[in-house]
């Protein structure tokens, strides 16, 4: 067990890390082509979840942000192919 401040101190530098961590896999993300939701800072990465209904303004593919479940077509407009996410 670490003492009060030490413990502080490592708590600080793990979440330092986290967030590092997690604006390295957004670069990466964005690199390969992935969507990012700006709904918080490091972004989230949107992942595939469906097809648009053709008939939509929107088409092809449609994408989710795992953390606040925001989708790029209205839930009507797309058959989802993936489970909602648990996140
Ligand atoms: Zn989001």
């Amino acid at each position: 067990m670490l003492p009060a401040d030490k413990q502080a101190a490592a708590s600080l530098a793990i979440e330092n890390s986290e967030k590092q961590l997690a604006i390295a896999e957004a670069e990466l993300a964005r690199s390969l082509g992935y969507k990012l939701c700006h709904c918080q800072f490091p972004p989230t990465i949107m992942l595939a979840v469906g097809y648009a209904d053709p008939r939509r303004d929107v088409k092809g593919q449609v994408y989710e942000c795992s953390k606040f479940g925001y989708d790029t077509a209205a839930p009507w407009a797309f058959t989802r192919t993936k489970p909602v996410s648990a996140e």
